[in-house]
């Protein structure tokens, strides 16, 4: 595969971890998810996730420089190459991820306010796998546990009605802006995230292995 440092942009709810799963699955690139890092900090309440929860619940953006420091050794000891999921969120930090790493494409999945919404409302997260379900479409109804692991199914703590609205208005003020920044690399290449998940997958390997 040629293309090995890939960055997934898009609004909160847009598909990006059902994606990232997928392509690192099929590639073996590292994936480096900042919020389920950061959730991780949270959960082990380190210094980190015990500052970091607060920006999280109001779905405010963590600042930037704890974000940059936090990930940059990830992304330099990823050999193989690496797939950044929710990072960079701000000019500011894709301004630092260039001077310490080449981009080589960026996916930029688009999605709407009010189906981004209605997807993180039905979003359920497994805590033992991460694995990600909606429960309008692939978790029966009542269902609490993981088809995969058995572990427990949670609603995060960030994907209430109004924290989402918050979350929808920062992607749109601070993080969008990035779409311009990789259009004028030249490394920018839009999916519908209205699509399938299969659809936008096929689509991603299409443009991963041209
Ligand atoms: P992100 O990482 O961008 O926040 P997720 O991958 O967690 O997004 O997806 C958000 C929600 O939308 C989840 O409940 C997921 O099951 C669902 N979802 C993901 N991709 C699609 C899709 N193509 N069509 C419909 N629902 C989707
Ligand atoms: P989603 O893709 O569903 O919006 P994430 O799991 O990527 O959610 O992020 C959850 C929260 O973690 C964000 O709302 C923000 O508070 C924090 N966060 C994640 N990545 C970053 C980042 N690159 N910069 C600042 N804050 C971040
Ligand atoms: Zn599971």
């Amino acid at each position: 595969m040629a293309r090995t440092h890939v960055v997934l942009l898009g609004p909160p709810g847009a598909g990006k971890g059902t994606q990232a799963k997928q392509i690192v699955d099929k590639y073996g690139l590292t994936h480096l998810s900042t919020g389920d890092i950061l959730r991780d900090e949270v959960a082990r309440a380190t210094d980190l996730g015990k500052t970091a929860k607060e920006f999280m619940n109001r779905g405010d953006l963590v600042p930037d420089q704890l974000i940059i420091d936090m990930i940059r050794g990830r992304i330099e000891a990823a050999d193989a190459g690496f797939l950044l999921d929710g990072f960079p969120r701000t000019t500011a930090q894709a301004e630092a991820l260039g001077r310490f790493a080449t981009i080589d494409v960026v996916l930029n999945i688009g999605l709407a306010r009010d189906e981004v919404v209605r997807r993180l409302t039905s979003r359920r997260v497994c805590k033992g796998c991460g694995e990600i379900y909606n429960l309008t479409f692939n978790l029966a109804e009542g269902e609490t546990t993981c088809a995969k692991c058995g572990g427990e199914l949670y609603q995060r703590d960030d994907d209430k009605t109004d924290v989402i609205a918050n979350r929808y208005d920062i992607y749109e003020r601070s993080t969008a802006p990035l779409i311009d920044y990789y259009k004028r690399q030249g490394v920018l290449r839009t999916l519908d995230g209205l699509a399938g998940s299969e659809k936008v997958f096929s689509e991603i390997i299409d443009i991963l292995t041209a």
